[in-house]
């Protein structure tokens, strides 16, 4: 009989936001001020692991696209990049539709002035509200027989610190006889978790109808309304309404509108596509979950410009490279999804859309977008085309009637689209999730198993002792590794500490290969290469190192 594997614990979001900011992969923005909502800095290593994403993204998707790959009409796949500005001439946000619609419901407490977002307040009550789990946990089983006693022990006493405006809190007998009527009286119909926590909140049941509570306070929320999501400012010296711009909400509408001068100036033909990488920023309302939802992130985006007969080809093409693509990195196995979107959930000029998500620590078991790829018609090129007057329709001339003379008669159109729009901020995240392991039986009991490509530390090589020529024999090694990947990571080397604290340190950032110069090599030629993974030790050719970090960082597919 084997016995079975034993389940990993769920990985701690605190431990993993801990070791970002004790190894310099992530930090707070402004931290010595205080911080400030929404806004992360990359420290050291982590610039680097989030350099090496954006490059993988660049080099895969404009310099060797789709690894070589070909599209649907047995083309190879054509890319070419642009660089446009954040702050467009904001004639742009309302032909693309965010100046009247990027905006979300958000509902604001009255009893303590906290805004909460309309759509991700069931989220937030369940993950993040003190006094919801603090109530729970008098509250089990939650349809069962309802403790009266001991809800109203906690409403006088940790319900008073935790949510003082909760109807339970301000009134416990009026509010409790209510739910018991409910619990109590109709066994076949148990009121869900959502419906008690509205009894909860309720104080005057019969005047108000149930009502949603506030996740910090508990009184309850006031309506929706519209908050707009584009950060404002002034371009020029006078600061009106008429010099208003906008802060981009999203790279893809740059691509948009340079469309034209792409197609004049440069030699593409339909399919193709254009991609840029930026920042972009959103005034969430309720940034969290570390750099998932920040206000200020970064965007890696691809605009496909095909026939319309071609498109849906074409998505299907997109949706499954662009997820090739990210288990390529090591976001394998049950961690990532394809979500394919329901009718419902579409945009109204899409045809349709998946999500590629992965399941973060504060997600689990549910997931989080990483990229959506969107089939979006010929929405955006259309409204442009309206808004500003000028033609944005393209001519194919592989397209039309065959001529006697051999060639095509041309058809012009509008072209449809395809965006993969991928988060470099939430891909890194992704990764950082992925690669933190906790072992405590390893002299490093955490350590970070990213993939070579994105490692940021690409390889260390150490003398085991600090003379005897040792010193030597590593310090050419490391010359050697550093002409050939220094472009792509750090190569460290190190001779300080005992050989374990500098294979735990490396654990730490997660390089994956450890080379040490011992007596052998002097004798052999031959070094001991150390597995970050296992911790398992072999001994390699001097000579053969090179070509194996290599093979490990060549391009995947
Ligand atoms: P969400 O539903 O999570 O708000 P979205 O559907 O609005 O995301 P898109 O507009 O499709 O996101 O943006 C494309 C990608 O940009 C997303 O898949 C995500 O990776 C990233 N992104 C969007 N908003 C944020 C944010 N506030 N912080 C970090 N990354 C973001």
């Amino acid at each position: 009989m084997t016995t079975p594997a034993p389940t990993p614990a769920p990985k701690s979001m605190d431990d993993i936001m801990a070791l970002c900011k004790r190894r310099g992969f992530v930090y707070q923005a402004s931290e010595i001020y205080g911080g400030i909502n929404g806004f992360w800095d990359y420290g050291p290593l982590g610039t680097l692991l989030k350099k090496n994403l954006r490059d993988a993204w660049w080099n895969d998707v404009v310099m060797f696209p789709c690894w070589g790959r070909k599209g649907p009409t047995d083309e190879r796949v054509s890319i070419v990049p642009v660089d446009t500005c954040i702050i467009q001439n904001p004639r742009v946000w309302v032909a693309s539709g965010h100046a009247a619609g990027f905006a979300d419901p958000m509902r604001k407490c009255p009893g303590c002035g906290h805004f909460v977002r309309a759509d991700h307040l069931w989220d937030i009550l369940a993950t993040q509200s003190e006094w919801l789990s603090s109530l729970l946990q008098e509250f089990t089983p939650i349809t069962g027989e309802i403790d009266t006693p001991r809800l109203i022990k906690w409403a006088r006493g940790r319900g008073k610190r935790v949510a003082p405006h909760l109807a339970l809190v301000k009134q416990p007998e009026v509010v409790l006889s209510f739910l018991a009527t409910r619990v109590n009286g109709q066994p076949d119909a148990p009121p869900d978790l959502q419906e008690i926590v509205r009894y909860i909140a309720t104080a005057q049941l019969h005047a108000t109808g149930l009502q949603d509570p506030c996740p910090r306070c508990g009184a309850p929320l006031g309506k929706p309304s519209a908050f707009k999501l584009m950060f404002e400012s002034w371009a020029g010296v006078v600061q009106d309404d008429d010099h208003r711009v906008y802060l981009r909400p999203e790279t893809a509408q740059g691509i948009f509108v340079q469309f034209k001068n792409v197609v004049d100036t440069t030699r593409v033909r339909a399919p193709f596509g254009i991609a840029q990488t930026g920042k972009s920023f959103r005034n969430e309302v309720t940034p969290r979950n570390f750099t998932f939802r920040s206000r200020e992130f970064e965007q890696m985006e691809i605009e496909f410009f095909c026939h319309e007969s071609e498109a849906m080809a074409w998505y299907a093409f997109w949706r499954d490279w662009r997820m090739e693509w990210w288990k390529s990195l090591g976001l394998a196995g049950d961690n990532l999804i394809l979500r394919e979107h329901e009718k419902d959930e579409l945009a109204h000029y899409s045809k349709a859309t998946s999500d590629i998500e992965y399941c973060f620590p504060f997600t689990s078991p549910g997931f989080g977008e990483l990229e959506g790829v969107a089939y979006r018609g010929n929405f955006d090129l259309t409204q442009h085309q309206q808004h500003s007057g000028v033609k944005l329709d393209y001519f194919d001339t592989d397209r039309g009637e065959l001529l006697p003379n051999g060639s095509r008669k041309g058809e012009r159109y509008i072209p449809h689209v395809i965006e993969p729009s991928a988060g470099l901020d939430r891909g890194v995240l992704a990764l950082l999730c992925e690669a933190y392991t906790k072992d405590d039986s390893r002299p490093s009991p955490e350590f970070m198993k990213f993939h070579p490509r994105v490692a940021p530390i690409k390889a260390a090589v150490f003398p085991l002792v600090n003379k005897d020529g040792m010193p030597e024999v590593a310090d050419r090694l490391h010359a050697d590794l550093s002409r050939a990947f220094g472009r792509q990571g750090l190569i460290e080397t190190d001779a300080k500490q005992s050989i374990g604290k500098r294979y735990a340190r490396m654990d730490e950032a997660g390089c994956p290969f450890c080379f040490t110069i011992d007596g052998e090599t002097l004798k052999d030629q031959t070094v001991t290469l150390r597995d970050r993974d296992t911790g398992a030790q072999q001994r390699v050719g001097i000579d053969k190192v090179v070509g194996l970090v290599g093979d490990a960082l060549s391009t995947s597919g």
